[in-house]
């Protein structure tokens, strides 16, 4: 994403930026231990979860999530995007965008082109019968299509070389903002093609990325741009620009996945409906949507794939719980979206679906119950056990108080008892691991929450050099278990770069969904004495591969009931069991 700025020049950039003096200027910090800490600028707190690492040169909020290198906090604090933000801190370092690179780089230049484009496409969709029929036929009118800037791109391979002529700085932009694809015998043609044209704009209404959906039946029907400077998917959100410029006051939003649901809504009245590009809701789209309004509304899909979105949504807003933020989750009947819905059952219907909205608490309480006995001992125990780590994530407040009540009176437990207890299951947790005494409000947060493969990599990418310590008998290579990809690509990663610093290894990361993950991983402390580093980090390891061993064998075992083993795979199984004895 970081195009054709080199590399070495947003190192030297990041070298010589501290990222404590940066972030002390916006956010005071105070020295506690190896970090400095302070309230968190992006969610309400009172006691400080969000930690800036001098020598990691990486920040990190242990409340709600969000993390990264300088370059991120200014874009993030700022809402710049990634060029703007990297030319401010050039400018205070003291260093000036490679000259080559700025007729060509500079953000203006960018948007200019992304203007053309949008003009052209637009042109193009008065010209094309087809595309507009299919407006229609959605119930689009001309004059939303009109307001939202919709447009079209014909069938050819070389639309906008041929329309915004083929000028080296014109063709470098189109690149760069991912409008043009370029093979590798270096001809370039139109990433967007036979597509109805969705163009993207941030708060400021600058278009900053395009998605297009396919008019005949063709696969992806959905495509978006790709992650550029301008334009991070996990931070943008469809129809906020719109939505703003539509109506003064927000009563609340409707967060819903598709372009064409933002669309419906709208041209039925509803304006304040803003769509996630096809992606999980991020605590950037949270942060972003709770400055204009204190209330949101996420509509999903009545059936599994929604509901599974609806609880993740859940978990990243937690945080984000302060008193008189409200969060509900509505969920339509199978096999209906929300454009679906209001097109044939128009808005009435639609609001009364939004009233029927399910408070976060009683969806909390709802999901945990369901595969819970709460009438018995265990059930009560294993529901407390679920549901305290989710009610620890909200603010201290009355919205924090409320649910240990209510979670009190259906267990029969009074809140402080409750609350002891969850501070005590804490202190199990980490009992075994926490031998230095750190009075930081992390402690509870500290590793020993994490998987063993999280564990695993947290080690590696804080101790580069673990890396030699992998031992070669392991098939780290045949793992399977969720996230084991990650781990390979941390340890090619280390191999490739030995002497990568903690905000380099970051950089890796930074168009994708892992990012947060990353920046966790190397800001959590792990209280484990650096002469046991090594041994703790080699057991894991084991367990991995045990881990590994097991379900191998659950494998073979569930072909041999279902099918039956050829002699050789009887032999492989009986080596596998006694593989794992070896490791027992
Ligand atoms: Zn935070």
């Amino acid at each position: 994403m970081t195009g054709k700025i080199p590399k070495s020049f947003i190192e030297d950039v990041l070298n010589r930026t501290d990222i404590v003096s940066l972030i002390d200027a916006y956010v005071p910090l105070r020295k506690k231990g190896a970090n400095h800490m302070a309230c968190c600028p992006f969610h309400q707190e009172k006691t400080p979860s969000f930690s800036v690492s001098s020598q990691k040169q990486i920040y990190y909020c242990f409340g709600c999530g969000l993390g990264g290198d300088a370059i991120r906090f200014l874009m993030e604090y700022e809402h710049l995007n990634f060029m703007e933000a990297l030319e401010i801190l050039a400018k205070q370092v003291g260093l000036a965008l490679p000259q080559e690179n700025k007729t060509y780089e500079s953000s203006t230049h960018f948007y200019d082109v992304l203007n053309k484009t949008v003009q052209f496409y637009q042109q193009q969709l008065k010209n094309t019968k087809e595309a507009i029929h299919y407006l229609k036929s959605r119930g689009i009118t001309g004059v939303l299509a009109k307001e939202y800037l919709l447009g079209f791109s014909p069938s050819a391979w070389d639309n906008l070389t041929s329309a915004l002529g083929k000028d080296e700085q014109i063709t470098q932009a189109l690149l760069q903002t991912g409008l043009l694809i370029k093979k590798e015998s270096g001809h370039v043609y139109d990433r967007f093609r036979s597509r109805i044209m969705f163009p993207i704009r941030d708060v400021k209404g600058r278009v900053i990325a395009f998605g297009g959906r396919v008019l005949i039946k063709e696969e992806p029907k959905y495509l978006n741009s790709p992650e550029t400077p301008l334009f991070h998917k996990g931070r943008e959100l469809y129809g906020l620009y719109e939505a703003r410029h539509r109506s003064r006051e927000i009563p609340y939003f409707i967060v819903v996945e598709g372009y064409m649901d933002v669309l419906a809504l709208a041209q039925h009245g509803i304006s304040y409906a803003v769509g996630t590009l096809g992606t999980a809701t991020t605590a950037e789209h949270i942060v972003k949507l709770l400055k204009y309004t204190k209330k949101l509304v996420f509509c999903f899909d009545g059936d599994r794939a929604g509901r599974d979105a609806a609880w993740r949504a859940l978990q990243v807003a937690l945080p984000f719980l302060s008193d008189g933020v409200q969060l509900a989750f509505m969920f339509l009947p199978q096999e209906e979206d929300p454009d679906s819905f209001i097109r044939t059952q128009g808005k009435e219907a639609f609001l009364a679906e939004v009233k029927k909205a399910v408070s976060f608490a009683d969806f909390i309480f709802r999901h945990l119950s369901e595969s819970r006995d709460v009438s018995t001992l265990d059930g009560k125990a294993s529901l407390s056990h679920v549901i305290t780590p989710l009610i620890d994530k909200i603010p201290e407040g009355a919205l924090k108080q409320l649910m240990y009540e209510r979670l009190g009176r259906l267990l029969s437990l009074s809140t402080s008892q409750l609350r002891a207890l969850s501070k005590k299951s804490h202190v199990e947790f980490s009992a075994d691991l926490q031998k230095t005494k750190t009075a930081t409000a992390n402690s509870k947060r500290a590793m020993t929450h994490l998987t063993p493969l999280r564990l695993s990599m947290a080690l590696l990418l804080q101790y580069p050099l673990l890396r030699d310590s992998v031992p070669a008998s392991l098939h780290v290579i045949a793992w399977t278990q969720a996230e084991s990809e990650l781990f390979r690509e941390i340890l090619a990663l280390l191999s490739a770069q030995p002497d990568a610093s903690a905000a380099q290894l970051l950089r890796h990361w930074e168009d994708k969904p892992e990012y947060m993950l990353i920046s966790e991983l190397l800001m959590k402390e792990h209280f484990i004495d650096e002469s046991e580093l090594e041994k703790e980090f080699v057991q894991v390891l084991w367990r991995l591969e045990q881990q590994h061993h097991e379900s191998c064998i659950e494998k073979m075992l569930m072909k041999a009931r279902a099918q039956g083993l050829t002699s050789e795979e009887r032999l492989a199984l009986q080596r596998l069991i006694e593989g794992v004895k070896i490791i027992l």
